[in-house]
């Protein structure tokens, strides 16, 4: 039976996939192909990258475009946190959909059904099946076919929570008869230390080294399941960090700038995403772009700012209030421990805390933008580089492709080569 598996390492930058740092992960270039210009979404950030990895579309389509959005209810802006298990249900009453667009365990319901872990926040986890077409497994409360509640996994977001699922993953996927076609594992390891570490430090590395390990355990399963199946195995990552050098207030730079009562009265709404912030507009609040994009993008923290009649350049649209994209500075420049990629963050939403010297991600920085992604099984040649820009949302079209279902309405392509 031909099968596919991703494995995704959340927060690992391509440029930590050596044989030093991550040896399992770089050996097993040996055996898949390497894409070496793989890029994130925009913003670079879980919920929306969870998104569009089960969609295979941009934020765009699917809808989820911020980690944090906001949501127009009742003629008002309302910014909310994506990661919460409760947005989803909720988008659904305001908008009449969780995701705008299906996802693969939609698409695979049929043909021999989808298995998900997760191990990242639980919004992250469900917008891969929110509508119960499969199985997904999160520590936050798990779900089968037709929404049913399930246990939650009992594992803690940190990499002895990663090992602990990938024991069960690894029993779900090599059962004899209850494998499904499709199984993902979305191990919240390095990005969860890397929000609270400084970026190649020791303790960082330490952590990475036991990531890279686990890695290579479902890598070796799925070596003994070909003996079984034909399995088509994606192993990358959904963004890289940057290194953070200052946490700018920019609703309070927005108010400096003269837009406070814009703000005050809702009309313009700033969504945190990390080194990115979304600011959106009512209709009201659109008089103020055109000033408001200048004037962003001529503050220091400001770095690439995209606006509205741009915002398809980068994967959004402004369908839904979302009037700009700014990723703020960022350069090339090495931190304490030599690590290139250093970006400034927006003040996250109330009661989470700031991280200075620590990794975050969001923004167009390069090292933000650099997952990894490497491919092995039928229609990839072991050892190869692939150099043309690929991008998250190219994953669902490649398994569609290994599983031989339709594809229909994708903004990504099949990777593989033609047989
Ligand atoms: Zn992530």
């Amino acid at each position: 039976m031909r099968r596919a598996i991703t494995l995704i390492l959340d927060g690992l930058r391509r440029d930590f996939v050596t044989p030093e740092l991550t040896p399992r992960l770089a050996a097993f270039r040996d055996s898949a192909e390497w894409f070496s210009a793989h890029r994130s979404v925009a913003p670079s950030v879980t919920r929306v990258a969870s998104s569009s990895v089960a969609t295979g579309t941009y934020p765009a389509a699917h809808g989820i475009e911020g980690n944090a959005l906001a949501l127009l209810e009742a003629g008002r802006l309302t910014v909310h946190d994506v990661g919460l298990p409760e947005f989803l249900p909720h988008r659904r009453r305001v908008t009449g959909h969780a995701l705008d667009r299906p996802t693969m365990a939609e698409r695979v319901a049929d043909h021999g059904g989808t298995v998900i872990y997760s191990n990242v926040s639980p919004g992250a986890a469900y917008v891969h099946d929110p509508d119960g077409h499969g199985h997904v497994f999160h520590r936050a409360g798990s779900r089968g076919p037709g929404r049913v509640d399930l246990p939650p996994l009992p594992v803690k977001g940190n990499i002895d929570g990663d090992r602990l699922m990938t024991d069960q993953f690894l029993e779900t996927m090599l059962a004899d008869e209850t494998a499904p076609a499709y199984g993902l594992i979305w191990m919240g390891e390095p990005d969860t230390c890397q929000h609270a570490l400084p970026l190649g430090s020791p303790e960082h590395l330490e952590i990475l080294r036991a990531a890279d390990a686990n890695a290579g355990r479902v890598i070796d399963a799925v070596r003994r399941l070909r003996d079984r199946d034909d399995i088509l195995l994606a192993v990358g990552s959904d963004h890289g960090h940057q290194t953070v050098t200052a946490v700018i207030d920019v609703v309070g730079e927005l108010e400096r700038l003269g837009f406070g009562a814009a703000l005050a009265a809702g009309d313009l709404v700033v969504a945190p995403n990390g080194t990115a912030a979304l600011i959106y507009a009512t209709e009201r609040g659109r008089d103020q772009l055109p000033a408001l994009a200048d004037q962003v993008a001529e503050a220091a923290w400001a770095g690439e700012v995209v606006a509205a009649d741009r915002l398809a350049e980068i994967g959004q649209d402004d369908g839904r209030g979302l009037a700009l994209y700014v990723s703020m500075a960022a350069s090339e420049d090495e931190n304490s421990y030599g690590v290139p990629g250093l970006s400034q963050a927006v003040k996250p939403m109330a009661g989470k805390a700031d991280r200075l010297g620590c990794g975050q991600h969001g923004g167009l920085g390069r090292y933000e933008q650099s997952p990894f992604l490497m491919i092995e099984g039928d229609g990839f040649a072991a050892g190869a580089a692939r150099t043309e820009p690929t991008s998250l949302v190219d994953l669902a079209p490649t398994i569609l492709a290994h599983l031989g279902l339709p594809a229909e309405g994708l903004s990504g392509r099949a990777l593989s080569r033609p047989s």
